[in-house]
């Protein structure tokens, strides 16, 4: 039924009937948790032959002791595996320690306290530091931001990825504007991914915005498909060459929903200049990353034909767990007018648009009878979300069973929140 073409009766019969079956699942005293990205304990155990891989092998091809100090930038071999994922050559490859994010981060501060560019071009000593932030986006890149003083201006998604009118008008008028972030392939949460057109006007926007302009390429997602047409990603790299552009972009990924979370390998693909000025900076922080563990990746990702059969297992696991749930979605809410919603085909999310003013409402009803949900505002800046409705779906960690037990208590919050302001309204 469409709750805009309801009488005032069905409303509140509706609303009756919806209260009682949430009493129902209150009762029931639930204890589900739908927040995070995580991959389930039977992905993480899709790699544990990991462990122990070596086995007593601790020399790379060209002899290098890997159990000793040293090799900043990464083991040659495993800076080839994460080129050929990224469509990059070897030597634009840094590869780091156990994720992207503290690659991001630590990107950030030589930016703005160092510099990619030289001394001079610190964005500290170029007055306030602001950043693009497509929403809805990945909460941790805005805190990250936040931590560092970095204003985020907020920039809209569509199906395409960002509105590049938008960003192209922004930087243009305002030179503070040093970043954006951007999650190119299934991006985080909507799943889209940026059509070649976003992403060759991408290559472009160093022109416009600026020599010490960078875009945070954060393809965290590169090759986390659910199934086969998913649709490929433009190469920005290439294109940026093609521009002249390259040290507008930094580009990052990691093997953290590859193989293990917290214990993969974190790597970064850049241009000569920028990647100069990061590993400047890294020698100061570090003698070198965990080499161990990043040739225990070579000898178990080996190339991109067994890495991409490593991925076709992982779908196996998280399509019928994104199917629950939108399965679900699609049969109790399809024919309504209550809520919109993304059918991604990779990465960790569904993203969920309310009606105005109800994700905050529905969250907390939802906490209330034992479902967790991402906090509302998590996929905006400052956690503001200014419409108060999106929410963001996380179906990877829980088993089916459980998600589908879930969703259906998110379903019944969020109908009971719409037709409870559908009431008020009248
Ligand atoms: N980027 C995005 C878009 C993510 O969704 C996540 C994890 N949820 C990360 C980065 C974190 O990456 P890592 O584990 O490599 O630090």
């Amino acid at each position: 039924m469409r709750l805009s073409q309801a009488a005032p009766q069905q409303l509140r019969e509706l609303e009756q009937s919806l209260s009682e079956q949430y009493q129902a699942f209150q009762t029931a005293k639930l204890n589900l948790d739908l927040t995070r990205g995580k991959p389930s304990a039977e992905q993480l155990s899709l790699s544990n032959e990991l462990d122990g891989i070596l086995n007593g092998d601790y020399r790379d091809s060209s002899g290098t002791d890997l159990r000793n100090y040293g090799g900043l930038d990464g083991l040659p071999e495993a800076k080839q595996l994460f080129a050929d994922m990224l469509g990059v050559s070897a030597e634009d490859i840094l590869v780091g320690g156990n994720g992207s994010l503290p690659m991001m981060y630590f990107s950030l501060q030589t930016a703005l306290s160092q510099g990619l560019a030289g001394k001079d071009s610190a964005w500290n000593l170029q007055g306030p530091v602001k950043f693009l932030a497509p929403v809805p986006g990945y909460d941790r890149h805005f805190t990250a931001c936040q931590h560092l003083g970095i204003e985020l201006i907020p920039v809209a998604m569509n199906e395409h990825g960002p509105d590049m009118d938008q960003v192209e008008a922004l930087v243009q008028a305002d030179p503070s504007i040093k970043g954006i972030w951007c999650v190119p392939r299934f991006s985080n949460p909507t799943g889209i991914v940026y059509s070649d057109e976003v992403v060759a006007r991408m290559a472009k926007l160093g022109h416009i915005a600026g020599e010490h302009f960078r875009i945070f390429w954060d393809n965290a997602y590169a090759v986390h498909s659910l199934d086969d047409n998913a649709p490929a990603l433009a190469n920005l790299f290439e294109l940026c060459k093609s521009a002249g552009t390259e040290d507008s972009v930094l580009i990052f990924g990691s093997t953290s929903k590859i193989t293990f979370a917290g214990a993969g390998v974190g790597f970064m693909a850049a241009s000569a200049n920028n990647l100069n000025a990061l590993k400047d900076a890294l020698g100061f922080s570090t003698i070198g990353p965990d080499k161990v563990n990043q040739y225990r990746h070579v000898k178990f990702l080996k190339d991109q034909a067994t890495l991409t059969a490593h991925m076709q297992k992982h779908a196996a696991i998280m399509k019928p767990r994104f199917d629950a749930v939108l399965e679900q979605l699609n049969a109790e809410l399809a024919d309504g007018d209550i809520a919109s919603w993304t059918a991604p085909q990779g990465g960790y999310f569904i993203s969920l648009d309310t009606r105005p003013g109800l994700a905050k409402q529905v969250i907390q009803l939802a906490a209330d009878a034992g479902v967790k949900l991402t906090p509302a505002g998590a996929t905006f800046p400052y956690g503001k979300d200014p419409e108060d409705r999106n929410i963001r779906i996380a179906p990877s960690f829980p088993s089916i069973e459980d998600l589908k037990q879930a969703t259906a208590v998110f379903i019944t919050c969020l109908k009971l929140a719409t037709v409870r302001q559908a009431l008020a309204q009248q």
